[in-house]
């Protein structure tokens, strides 16, 4: 039977640590309700070690923290708790995850592959600021008066929290994907089940424990580690949850949707993949654009749902561009994450670096030149170096297709047009880059490119005030900012009537 907690060491700090390894239900550990036996194994992406092994949920536990969260909903949150508590509580949450962060990057790191310095100081950093910026909004949550009839009616709206969500999280940012989702949800008085990916749990559940630790009444927040045909299924398909909320591919977002519709038509969000274009224009500080191009592609090895992995670049200065790109990639040292010289850790499994591998050889199987990488290396762990492709065309799958590794595809264009129309020609729409030193230019291109964000001489930085989501094939909704409040909302309009009298 799965172990409610389990010791690991982090040989690279010395650190010895006890880890949550059970499914979280009202604020305890405890082993799935039926399924006791089975468990997730969880593997270091840099050795192909075992890391430990947690409990993997059952639908019956979805069932289960599904009660749980409705209940903390009825009784101890939802509409029973002030804005003034819940913004309390997600501050001392945020101060606790700024005293173990730490452990947590030395988790997420082990757990996930990426280096230690980059989980602790942007991923939990990051955390910790989207904390502090939803308890900011959490006493702020108002509705509108609307004037109807001056003299007989008057209406009003609450914006009350929408009720039960289930969220469901991927691999490549455990920690912030978690804080996205959370933050707003709780901001607005919502109950959570969370699942989070069956990758990297472990931080998923750390957190959990500081929830309790913070003393947010039990059910609600619950955490149930589970593979998603499994505990993602039920939750999208669940009759008494009132919203899923969700960050992973296409494909996934699809069959939530459906599961979506055929139940209770419960509120969706989704935040999916991406192929995003970066334009690089002759007026551009060349230097920068290949800094921001490289950041934009190579950061987090790739595993990044806005990997700007389709360049173009305006002939007169290609030549002249892709050396320096080539040049500067060359530099990002993978590696270890708890090595200091790693810029980027390794992809997360087998099935990533599996995955990768069959568009490299694609890319050049298709026709694609190799500028940089594309070379396997000896030995362990899913490593897999920067790799430059130019000479492509529109057909070619490394084009088309996410790949979620350290690939880019470098093309050419002649005019703005030509630019905007390559960068357009994808079912996708969630990130987009542009590099000039026009003013015009930046804003006309900026205003044609079919994305949800739109990076001008940058990519890649967000910030926790700002949207964040897709169009088209990317997604539906938005998280971050005072946008993501809707998605936790739910308006009731009021209509009063003081005078008017029916005969
Ligand atoms: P995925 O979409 O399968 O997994 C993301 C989350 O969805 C996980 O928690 C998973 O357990 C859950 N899930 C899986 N099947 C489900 C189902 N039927 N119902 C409900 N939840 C379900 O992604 P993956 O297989 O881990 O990765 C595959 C590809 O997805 C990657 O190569 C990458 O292209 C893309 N991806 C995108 C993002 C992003 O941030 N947009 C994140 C992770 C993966």
């Amino acid at each position: 039977m799965a172990s409610l907690s389990t010791r690991i060491v982090i040989r690279a700090t010395n650190r010895e640590l006890d880890i949550p390894t059970g499914l979280f239900i009202n604020n305890e550990f405890v082993p799935s309700a039926d399924s006791p036996n089975d468990l997730i194994h969880l593997v270091n992406p840099a050795t192909e070690e075992t890391i430990c092994s947690v409990a993997a949920g059952s639908a019956k536990d979805i069932d289960i923290a599904v009660a749980a969260a409705r209940n903390a909903f009825n009784t101890t949150w939802g509409k029973n708790v002030t804005g003034f508590e819940r913004s309390k509580l997600l501050n001392k949450l945020a101060d606790l995850i700024e005293r173990d962060q730490d452990i947590l990057a030395e988790v997420e790191s082990l757990n996930n592959g990426k280096p230690f310095k980059i989980a602790r100081d942007f991923d939990i950093g990051d955390t910790i600021q989207c904390l502090r910026y939803y308890a900011g909004w959490a006493d702020k949550i108002t509705g509108q008066t609307i004037e109807v009839d001056n003299k007989t009616k008057l209406a009003f709206t609450r914006h009350d929290p929408i009720g039960v969500c289930g969220q469901i999280i991927p691999w490549n940012y455990p920690i912030n994907m978690w804080a996205w989702k959370v933050g707003p949800a709780l901001a607005c008085g919502c109950t959570i089940v969370m699942k989070p990916s069956e990758l990297t749990p472990l931080t998923a559940l750390m957190l959990s424990k500081l929830i309790a630790e913070a003393g947010f009444p039990p059910g609600v927040v619950n955490t149930i580690p589970s593979l998603g045909s499994v505990g993602g299924a039920a939750l999208s398909a669940h009759m008494d949850v009132d919203k899923v909320a969700f960050t992973g591919s296409t494909v996934t977002g699809r069959k939530i949707m459906e599961a979506a519709a055929k139940s209770n038509l419960k509120k969706v969000s989704l935040e999916l993949g991406g192929k995003s274009p970066q334009l690089v224009f002759e007026s551009a500080d060349l230097e920068q654009a290949a800094n921001w191009a490289c950041l934009g592609v190579l950061y987090n090895t790739g595993q990044d749902c806005t990997a700007g992995s389709r360049l173009y670049v305006q002939d007169t200065i290609y030549d002249k561009f892709v050396s320096l790109l080539v040049s500067k990639a060359k530099e990002l040292v993978i590696g270890d994450g708890f090595d200091e010289k790693s810029g980027g850790g390794p992809l997360v499994s087998k099935t990533q670096f599996d995955k990768v591998w069959r568009y490299i050889e694609s890319g050049r199987a298709q026709g694609a030149k190799v500028a940089l990488g594309g070379q396997k290396r000896p030995g362990k762990g899913f490593f897999v170096d920067p790799t430059i492709f130019t000479d492509i065309n529109a057909n070619m799958d490394i084009v088309r297709d996410e790949i979620f590794g350290p690939v880019l595809a470098v093309g050419r264009f002649k005019t703005e047009e030509e630019g905007i129309s390559l960068a357009n020609d994808t079912s996708y729409g969630l990130g987009a880059g542009l590099h000039s030193n026009d003013a015009s230019q930046c804003m006309r291109v900026s205003s044609a490119l079919e994305a949800g964000t739109v990076w001008v001489n940058q990519y890649n930085l967000l910030n926790n005030n700002v949207p964040f989501g897709g169009k088209k094939q990317s997604g539906i909704g938005r998280e971050l900012g005072s946008y993501a409040l809707d998605e936790y909302t739910s308006v009731k309009a009021i209509h009063w009537n003081f005078g008017e009298k029916l005969d």
